[in-house]
């Protein structure tokens, strides 16, 4: 008797031990892009992105394995150029399934920078997890002098294990600093220096492989939004139509033709259109075509009611959300409703 007391209080006392010492379960899902990619030379700005696979990322960095019980997946392995609903729609999915199914407390996806602020709000949009969920990529190939690849994966997974990253939506880590999936946008075509945060800036910073964070968003996210593609197989169709002098209504009118759902004007300063562009999108919104007013300029809203009067023509306007992302919610937002003034709610919620 006195034996099996001893006996399973060491089995308690184990088992204590392991769990206390266990380390949080990070799954990285690898998609491609220029932390995959691979120049011919070291020192040549030529390269591929989306060339070496998932281990080889890991490989780059085992220090990673001090911070968390790493595993990875491979998902696609392309540019972000490339980047489509499909793949939003898997990886959406999948990111779900490990953190509400598989038991995973955080999820890193190494992703290119081209179109990364696209897919971080997508997931900000459709993830159900408090848990962090953290894009990661590189301005230079994995074989580059000065790679940045290994430092943001390593950053990345230290975000991913902080308790700090918790609750505040998809965030991506890039040159030493986390950016917010609403605001995140990339600036620069060449710099590791890219990304912003606009006019909110940064929203936290990785230093010693510790998280900090500065602040925290103010839109809904996550667990609070009502998206959901669990059940989708496809997203409505939205197309973005540049605005400049002169403009040609060819764009706008070929996304008529062609049906589809929404239609985003990167319009000139406070989202105004040209005017043959204005007849065209007056006559798209009467059939049903939801037209949102977003902006070519890189900092600012585009305010409800300025130089266009969105109550009488039923324009959304995308106050704080760039074309791209302004694309992103539209997809959304009509898989929920096809009245403008609903969409427009969900544009000052989200
Ligand atoms: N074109 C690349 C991509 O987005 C650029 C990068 O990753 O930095 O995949």
């Amino acid at each position: 008797m006195k034996h099996l007391k001893s006996i399973l209080l060491v089995a308690v006392a184990l088992l204590v031990t392991v769990g206390l010492s266990a380390k949080p379960k990070i799954r990285i899902i690898a998609t491609g892009g220029t932390i995959a990619g691979i120049s011919t030379t070291s020192a040549s700005s030529a390269y591929t992105a989306g060339q070496v696979g998932i281990q080889t990322l890991l490989d780059a960095v085992p220090q990673i394995l001090n911070l968390a019980d790493i595993s990875g997946e491979q998902l696609v392995n392309i540019g972000s150029q490339d980047m489509n609903d499909e793949v939003w729609l898997k990886l959406a999915k999948r990111v779900n399934e490990l953190l509400n199914k598989e038991g995973y407390d955080g999820v890193v996806i190494t992703h290119g920078t081209d179109t990364m602020e696209e897919t971080a709000y997508f997931l900000n949009l459709t993830v159900k997890s408090d848990k962090p969920v953290i894009l990661a990529g590189s301005m230079r190939p994995s074989n580059a002098i000065s790679a940045d690849g290994p430092a943001n994966l390593y950053n990345a997974v230290a975000a991913a294990v902080s308790p700090k990253c918790r609750g505040i939506g998809v965030l991506c880590c890039m040159n030493n600093q986390l950016l917010d999936a609403k605001t995140v946008i990339k600036t620069h075509t060449i710099d590791c220096d890219t990304f912003e945060g606009g006019p909110s800036g940064i929203i936290g910073y990785i230093y010693n492989g510790e998280a900090h964070i500065l602040q925290t968003p103010n839109n809904k996210h996550t667990k609070e939004s009502v998206f959901d593609v669990s059940k989708l197989e496809k997203l409505p169709k939205v197309g973005i139509v540049y605005g400049y002098a002169n403009a040609s209504a060819l764009p706008m009118q070929a996304f008529v033709d062609a049906k589809f759902d929404g239609i985003v004007l990167a319009g000139v300063g406070d989202g105004n259109f040209y005017k043959d562009v204005f007849e065209v999108a007056v006559k798209a919104q009467n059939k049903g075509i939801q037209i949102v007013r977003s902006s070519r300029c890189p900092t600012g809203p585009t305010c409800l009611n300025s130089e266009v009067d969105d109550e009488k023509y039923h324009f959304v306007a995308a106050l704080n959300l760039n074309p791209q992302k302004a694309r992103v919610l539209l997809m959304l937002a009509l898989t929920k409703t096809h009245d403008w003034k609903e969409i427009q709610e969900f544009f000052l919620e989200y």
